[in-house]
């Protein structure tokens, strides 16, 4: 059989508050790119930006990065949850909770996935700064199925303290 699947346009959201944030976020980056059928096409400033739930937290580091994957969503959500683990991500179930690494499969093409352990665009996207302002960035065309254009998702959105670091 010919296992044959189409090039996707994907963004991932990476976020970091734990043991060094920046390079957590460099390494992360590198290690989606070692990925096979993963290349980068994009990478956005980084940004800080204050947590969302619990406050007695250190403030994240985020950045997004766009990619063309061609592997089924689902597969890449794994890879990326393997790379969080590597870099000693730690499971409490709990969600908003400090973390060396966090990966958020944002948007993956057009699609719009509603399974058990993967909801793609991403549920929060609308709503958090600290992702529309970085897709914007690095891409001023997208649009975000269901939901319009980034650029009038970004213009609905205050900034919530989110700055740009470099
Ligand atoms: P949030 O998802 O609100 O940003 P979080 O990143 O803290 O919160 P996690 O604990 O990292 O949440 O993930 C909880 C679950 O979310 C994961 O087990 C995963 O299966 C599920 N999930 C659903 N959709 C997505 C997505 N688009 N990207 C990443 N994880 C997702
Ligand atoms: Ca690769
Ligand atoms: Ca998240
Ligand atoms: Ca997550």
């Amino acid at each position: 059989m010919i296992y044959c699947e189409e090039k996707v346009v994907a963004f991932i959201g990476l976020g970091s508050n734990l043991a060094d944030p920046i390079v957590q976020i460099d390494q992360a980056r590198r290690a989606i790119n070692d990925l096979a059928k993963v290349d980068e096409l994009g990478f956005s400033s980084l940004y800080r930006s204050p947590p969302m739930g619990p406050q007695d937290q250190p403030d994240y580091t985020n950045a997004v990065m766009k990619v063309v994957a061609q592997l089924p969503a689902l597969v890449l959500l794994r890879a990326l949850q393997k790379i969080e683990n590597s870099q000693g991500r730690l499971r409490t179930g709990e969600r908003w909770v400090a973390r060396t690494l966090d990966l958020d499969l944002l948007l993956f093409g057009e699609q719009c996935i509603r399974e058990p352990d993967l909801v793609v665009p991403h549920p929060g996207l609308a709503d958090r700064a600290f992702v529309l302002y970085p897709l914007e960035e690095i891409d001023k065309d997208i649009q975000v199925p269901g939901l319009g254009t980034i650029t009038a998702l970004v213009s609905n959105c205050p900034l919530s303290g989110l700055i740009k670091i470099n």
